[in-house]
């Protein structure tokens, strides 16, 4: 099992604004999101990390067995790395990103739940 994206130490912990996934800014920063950084480029990046990751988040599970997770399902991330993940994260990706994304067919989601629209 892979370690790499669990969180290193709980200071400056972010989680990723397309798909919850939770680190600490320097990974995000050394290793971009493992699930979207094809999309988002944070890898080496610091301002996309500011840009695409929020500080801001509510609760945390940790996803070890993606295949047969209801909670996986449930927080629709059963494709997604084994690591920690937010159950709502507070922010919005720029509209820059969100324009990209769907060019390229993925929609966006926010991941903020605490926005009951
Ligand atoms: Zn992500």
């Amino acid at each position: 099992m892979s370690v790499e994206t669990v969180p290193k130490d709980l200071r400056n912990l972010r989680a990723c604004l397309l798909c919850s996934l939770v680190k600490t800014f320097d990974q995000f920063e050394m290793d971009g999101c493992d699930n979207c950084d094809a999309h988002l480029h944070m890898k080496n990046n610091t301002d996309a990390v500011y840009e695409c990751t929020s500080s801001n988040f509510d609760g945390m599970v940790a996803m070890m067995g993606p295949e047969d997770s209801w909670v996986a399902k449930w927080q629709r991330i059963e494709r997604f790395a084994k690591g920690c993940y937010a159950l709502s994260v507070t922010g919005r990706l720029p509209p820059g990103i969100v324009r990209s994304l769907k060019n390229r067919g993925i929609p966006y989601r926010p991941r903020d739940v605490s926005l009951k629209l």
